[in-house]
């Protein structure tokens, strides 16, 4: 299958996922699962970012270690893009203003659009590497998204949403992962000529995914229970360790 086709139907697959989970998995979705989620995700981020991307990057900048400003570089702006919406919609849980709710719903649309847009780029970039680097980055994004998703549909519907409307929205801003892909293949050229410095970026995305956003979530402890935490992280690295093992390269 080529690169191309492997990333659109990835990105789709991720947007379709995370309906499908806010179809099925709300409903049943407690925040045990949830921290469980997160916790699996977190540590597929780290591993898929240390045992593959960064490697990845430093074999295809014919190991420049400068490509590792790449990933300095998307951690800060991660770092901006998040006060911007954060900052903007932080405060929900504590203010109940109608027009305060209607702002920050579209922060979170704008802001969740931007972010996938930007995994479907780092996922059409993995397969231009190789369709193992593809598979990994997916399931990497796949893992963190699901919960993300599910959190934001929560939110959209407590913004005083229809659910049907909180679903159509929250699929639609998961669609701009296509965009990003398609976008990549558009702009291919460029995208190959600095390939090292694309994955470098994603390392660094995944990084302050994982310790700048989920990471600090668990440390929160809402629910009790020492295994809810430990096993699962410990799961998604194991996961990530066994494929990068065990798949064709
Ligand atoms: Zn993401």
């Amino acid at each position: 299958m080529s690169a191309f086709l492997s990333s659109v139907l990835a990105t789709f697959g991720v947007s379709l996922l995370s309906f499908v989970g806010i179809v099925f998995v709300v409903r049943n979705w407690k925040e045990r699962a949830e921290m469980r989620a997160i916790a699996f995700a977190a540590g597929v981020l780290l591993a898929t970012t240390f045992l593959d991307l960064l490697p990845e990057a430093l074999e295809h900048s014919g190991n420049d270690s400068s490509v590792l400003a790449a990933s300095l570089a998307a951690m800060v702006a991660f770092y901006y893009l998040e006060r911007l919406i954060h900052g903007s919609h932080k405060h929900h849980g504590e203010e109940s203003h109608t027009g305060h709710h209607a702002a920050s719903r579209y922060f979170i649309l704008v802001g969740d659009g931007i972010h996938n847009f930007i995994d479907g780029v780092a996922i059409a970039a993995s397969f231009i590497v190789s369709p193992e680097l593809g598979v990994l980055t997916t399931l990497a994004v796949a893992a963190h998204e699901l919960p993300h998703e599910v959190g934001d549909y929560a939110i959209l519907v407590r913004s005083g949403y229809t659910r049907m409307r909180a679903l159509f929205y929250n699929f639609l801003s998961g669609l701009t992962a296509v965009l990003g892909a398609v976008a990549t293949f558009a702009a291919a050229d460029f995208v190959e000529a600095n390939l090292a410095w694309f994955i470098a970026a994603v390392a660094g995305m995944f990084l302050y995914i994982a310790a700048a956003n989920l990471i600090p979530e668990l440390h929160h402890q809402r629910v009790k229970g020492r295994f809810i935490y430990g096993l699962p992280f410990l799961a998604g690295v194991i996961v990530i360790v066994l494929l990068t093992t065990y798949l064709p390269a």
